[in-house]
């Protein structure tokens, strides 16, 4: 299958809503990470997706919709939902709610719950309405490999088995949405993103109370062909310096860079390094090193996301 890149204006939305009212596939852009977009009431092309991305059958699609009045057919937001989407959508919060009977299982891998979100992209917007369904979209990589944050990120992983990717750029977030349980009185953090717990007003716990509850965490995420090594905030050079003397190394950091180690990203705050992080991962593999350290970040706010998926990367 040729897979077009289409540009973000009317005709090439025009064209990606008819391909996915017709059960195909599309990339396309979100704040957070480049998604994999699919008829999410449609069980084949739900199916297409995991065959697509080789995803686990056991890790359930969030289903994108371009507003909270968009819900129907889907899920009933309860009074915390309503309360969550008020405050956070169109953004990086994704809620879990009981779904209605009629969503496919494939689309929520067999649970009684689907997830849920408004992205805030205007692209991503204009698409969903084009459709005129909601659209299953995870992350548009090859599963296990670091999350798409340009369309030629996508085109690298799945040109050839997707019907077309929308180029709308750089995402601006970098790292995948916050899931939260949003069925009881209180959200339930299932996944770390870029709505914090700070956001939330949730307390600073592990990860979920039950992680069965959130079937992807429990997969390995991220792990590109350079081996991904953390290294201690402000000893990024350091770390780095020691590695190049027997091996190819990258360095992403806040500090300067020795000679002998490549730069692969500057950043001065978490968030800076949320947007450049799955980048770098894929311009180390590229590059052919055989390391790639990255600098850690104090575990707060959006940094406790950036923190999840580099512990997910390094393994
Ligand atoms: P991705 O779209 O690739 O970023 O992955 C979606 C994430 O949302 C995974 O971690 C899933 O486990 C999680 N997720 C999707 N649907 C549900 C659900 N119904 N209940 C709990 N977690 C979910
Ligand atoms: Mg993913």
């Amino acid at each position: 299958m040729d897979t077009r890149l289409l540009p973000p204006t009317n005709e090439g939305l025009h064209i990606a809503g008819g391909i996915l009212r017709d059960g195909g596939l599309v990339g396309f852009p979100t704040e957070t990470v480049y998604g994999l977009g699919g008829n999410a009431l449609d069980s084949s092309a739900a199916s297409r997706i995991f065959a697509a991305k080789g995803r686990p059958a056991d890790n359930p699609l969030i289903a994108h919709v371009p507003d909270v009045d968009h819900l129907d057919g889907l899920a009933s937001p309860t009074p915390l939902a309503l309360r969550l989407a008020e405050e956070f959508w169109p953004g990086p919060l994704t809620i879990v709610l009981d779904a209605h009977p009629h969503v496919p299982r494939t689309t929520t891998a067999g649970l009684s719950t689907v997830a849920v979100r408004v992205p805030d992209h205007p692209v991503a917007i204009a698409l969903l309405e084009q459709a005129e369904v909601p659209i299953a979209a995870p992350s548009a990589n090859r599963s296990g490999r670091p999350s798409p944050t340009t369309a030629h990120h996508v085109m690298t992983d799945l040109g050839g088995s997707i019907e077309a990717v929308i180029d709308g750029g750089q995402c601006v977030i970098g790292v995948e949405s916050t899931v939260v349980d949003a069925r009881g009185d209180e959200p339930v953090v299932l996944r770390e993103g870029a709505v914090t717990r700070e956001d939330l007003g949730v307390g600073h716990g592990q990860v979920g109370g039950d992680l069965s509850a959130s079937p992807g965490t429990r997969h390995t995420h991220y792990r590109p062909t350079s081996r991904v090594v953390i290294a201690p905030e402000g000893k990024g050079a350091e770390v780095a310096m020691k590695a190049s003397a027997f091996e190819s190394v990258g360095l992403v950091s806040r500090g300067p860079v020795p000679e002998g180690v490549s730069s692969l990203g500057r950043f001065d705050r978490p968030g800076e390094l949320a947007a450049l992080l799955y980048g770098a991962m894929r311009d180390a593999e590229a590059a052919g090193l055989a390391v790639l350290v990255f600098e850690a970040v104090p575990e707060v706010g959006v940094g406790r996301a950036v923190m999840d998926r580099l512990r997910r990367a390094a393994g």
